[in-house]
């Protein structure tokens, strides 16, 4: 039996990638330090491109009847809607913010697991590890004191900011730590005159202070301190808080969490070193704003699951796998850069300056075009590999998604127990004997295209190969080229 995947972290990301290892039917292995699931709210919004990849998982059911479903975010200051962005636009199947605490997240995660046959074992750390080129060597130890050496095959970090297994391997994690703290509260609210499935973000001169609904009557308060030394705040302190930046009139209760925390803008380059992989918070951090941490994070999971289950299976190369760190990085820089520039926005405080993002601000989200982009920004669905080295063929003046793009229909997100490519085309001859060819990458149904073309989409929804109708050799390179060396390398 081959030597299983040691995944360390079960926060939402090492669930994930857990879960679909072994949807893959890769042996894996699943340990964290803690003896529990976490009890705190954190990560709060599950956008649509996350929700659509729990869907080829098999379990965005159980998230959907869960969470509280968002429609629109509001930008409020001086009395009056600066801007109002609904997510009915996201061009999803799931055009809405799914609220749902992260200690359910992670509870639905774990059930999924264990359908799937896996586990988690808590009260295990990783202290030590050795990659030996052909496997790693790991040291776990257990909670008694017991220390337990792994041969794993791969070992993936997924043990959050502070990752033992980032510092270990001595990677830098570059960036900055913004001047400014926040406060946070899960509190029962009275008096809010805002829809209650709808985000409100207050403008003051003073600062900002944001209402995320969680179920009908609660939400999740965060507002900046400035430079304030942190400390979890009092319901007092909140209250008083919202009473200055809020509209009025708004009573706090019954406190759930009350927190705080500074802001890191922080991203390794690299997110894998031999056999040893990064993901989530351990290879990037950086500002709540637009609740992307950990909506990126599962991302991470689902783009390298699929590649290493067929490296794992002996079905591509394992040169596969480099196109993990340089699909996933792209993606966190756009998304810290994002965010980052909100929440500065956010944290203007000259009148001038004030003045001028209030003019800016309504000026701009007047117009329809920008808040559709907006939403749709958001919601993950506009995230693109165009520079994976995977890409293949380009076919200018097809229609439809490029190599790269996103390709997203109730047939390429059929879920699949095995890491396969959809193809894309036309019923005949040719694409039946791909397909017979191919079997081993290849889901055994075709999807028909809505245009005039031939598309290879990978499992986890994004374009490889795109050529026009009937230019097979461009399909045949994409496969191809997955598949090329692993007769000669097997698994290195
Ligand atoms: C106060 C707060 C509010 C937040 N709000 C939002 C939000 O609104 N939206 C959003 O998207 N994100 C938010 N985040 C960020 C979000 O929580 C993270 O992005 C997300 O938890 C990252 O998941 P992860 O699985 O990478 O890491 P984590 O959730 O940190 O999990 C890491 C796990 O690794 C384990 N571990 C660590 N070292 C070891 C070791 N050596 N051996 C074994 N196990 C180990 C830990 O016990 C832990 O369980 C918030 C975070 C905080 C703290």
């Amino acid at each position: 039996m081959s030597k299983p995947v040691l995944v360390v972290g079960a926060g939402p990301v090492g669930l994930i990638m857990a879960a679909e290892l072994a949807r893959y039917r890769v042996p894996v292995r699943l340990v964290d330090k803690a003896p529990g699931r976490t009890d705190q709210s954190r990560a709060l919004a599950v956008w649509a491109r996350t929700l659509e990849l729990l869907e080829v998982a098999g379990c965005a059911d159980a998230f959907v009847a869960t969470g509280l479903h968002a429609k629109a975010v509001g930008i409020h200051s001086d009395g009056k809607v600066l801007a109002r962005v609904t997510f009915a636009t996201i061009t999803s199947p799931f055009n809405y913010l799914l609220m749902i605490p992260q200690s359910e997240t992670e509870r639905l995660l774990e059930a999924h697991l264990r359908d799937l046959g896996g586990t988690v074992e808590r009260g295990i750390e990783l202290t030590d590890f050795v990659d030996k080129g052909d496997g790693v060597s790991c040291t776990l130890t257990h909670a008694g004191g017991k220390s337990e050496t792994m041969e794993a095959a791969w070992l993936i970090g997924c043990d959050g900011a502070h990752s033992f297994v980032r510092r270990r391997l001595g990677l830098a994690f570059e960036g900055d730590t913004l001047p400014t703290g926040f406060i946070i509260a899960d509190v029962h609210v009275a008096g809010l005159a805002i829809k209650p499935d709808e985000l409100a973000i207050f403008w003051h001169p003073e600062g900002a202070v944001v209402f995320f609904p969680i179920s009908p009557d609660r939400y999740r308060i965060i507002a900046d301190i400035g430079s304030a030394p942190l400390h979890a705040p009092t319901l007092q302190e909140v209250q008083a808080i919202v009473d200055r930046r809020g509209p009025g009139g708004i009573t706090l209760s019954n406190p759930v969490w009350l927190s705080d925390f500074g802001v890191n803008e922080r991203t390794v380059r690299n997110y894998r070193a031999g056999r040893v992989f990064l993901a989530g918070d351990a290879a990037h951090i950086h500002s709540p704003a637009g609740g992307q941490g950990m909506n990126m994070g599962m991302q991470d999971a689902f783009n390298l699951a699929w590649k290493l289950a067929l490296v794992e299976r002996h079905e591509a190369s394992p040169t596969l796998l480099d196109s993990y760190s340089i699909e996933r990085s792209a993606v966190a820089r756009q998304i810290l850069s994002d965010s980052g520039r909100m929440t500065r926005i956010v944290l203007l405080r000259s009148r001038l300056a004030r003045l001028l993002r209030g003019f800016i601000v309504r000026g701009i989200f007047s117009i329809p075009m920008i808040r559709r982009a907006a939403a749709n920004r958001l919601s993950g669905v506009r995230i693109e590999y165009p520079d994976s080295p995977l890409n293949t063929g380009s076919a200018r003046g097809l229609r439809g998604p490029r190599p790269g793009q996103r390709f997203t229909t109730a047939c390429t997100m059929s879920t699949s127990n095995l890491p396969r490519f959809t193809l894309v085309a036309r019923d005949d001859e040719q694409a039946r004997a791909m397909i017979a060819r191919h079997s081993s990458l290849l889901k055994p149904e075709l999807c028909q295209p809505a245009g005039n073309g031939i598309w290879l989409v990978r499992p986890d929804g994004y374009v490889m190969a795109r050529a026009h109708d009937g230019n097979w050799p461009v399909i045949e390179t994409a496969l191809a080229g997955m598949a090329a060396h692993t007769s000669l390398s097997g698994r290195t």
